[in-house]
């Protein structure tokens, strides 16, 4: 599903470079699950990012299901995202401007789906998650772990067929964390890809597959 070849990230700093990748080679079937993990500032999101078609590599080769990513166009780039990838950012990224359902209801928009049918899977979701009472608040007004929980609905209303999760479970209560990583799980049965990076060795465990980065490299268990 996922190749990448070669891939290097830099930054320009003056009149030199700063490495964030440095030579990342790493094939993802479909149906895998991995966990990343390694020290702040290893390199961690910048690779989810690059995975996930939100940043772009200095060097190196990236095929997503078999298709040249570096070489596509914007647009292509685009709607590979939209139809098959969930991503669940560090920093959750909601818009601060529309409401949790509506936020939830994004990935949504892109498909070709009538309102009604969006309602219903919003309001699956909204069920699901626990949080039906906070349908027409806008993200300020909640808590840091329910924008978590938001941005997880939100990366998950699409049925992606790949789901990135950067700290999915970073402002959770152990309780919440372990349920999250229960659905991951059961996704992950049901056929979805997943990466996710976490600090947690106990959520990595819920993996198939460990990597390990340390300075932009990814290197052995
Ligand atoms: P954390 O666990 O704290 O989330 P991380 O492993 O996700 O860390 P990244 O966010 O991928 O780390 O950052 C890797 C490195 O890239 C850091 O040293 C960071 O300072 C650097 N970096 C990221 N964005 C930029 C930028 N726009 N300009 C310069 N350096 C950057
Ligand atoms: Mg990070």
């Amino acid at each position: 599903m996922i190749r990448l070849e070669n891939i290097f990230k830099w930054y320009n700093l003056g009149s030199t470079k700063s490495f964030v990748l440095k030579d990342i080679n790493l094939e993802i079937e479909e149906g895998d699950f991995i966990s990343i993990m390694g020290p702040s500032g290893s390199g961690k999101s910048t690779l989810l990012n690059v995975i996930g078609m939100l940043d772009e590599p200095n060097e190196g080769k990236y095929f997503f299901m078999d298709e040249d990513v570096l070489a596509m166009k914007a647009k292509k780039r685009n709607q590979l995202f939209q139809s098959h990838i969930g991503y669940v950012f560090q920093s959750y990224h909601l818009i601060d401007e529309l409401t949790v359902y509506e936020n939830i209801e994004t990935p949504l928009i892109y498909k070709n789906m009538s309102s009604s049918e969006r309602k219903a899977i919003v309001s699956d979701m909204l069920d699901r998650f626990n949080i039906v009472g906070k349908k027409d608040l806008f993200p300020a007004q909640l808590s840091g772990g329910q924008q978590q929980i938001v941005g997880i609905a939100r990366a998950l209303a699409g049925s992606p067929k790949l789901l990135l999760a950067d700290e999915p479970t970073g402002n959770l209560n152990s309780k919440q964390g372990e349920e999250i990583m229960e659905l991951f799980k059961q996704l992950n049965n049901d056929g979805v890809t997943i990466i996710q990076v976490t600090h947690s060795e106990k959520n990595a465990e819920y993996g198939k597959r460990i990597i390990d980065l340390l300075d932009g490299q990814i290197v052995k268990r």
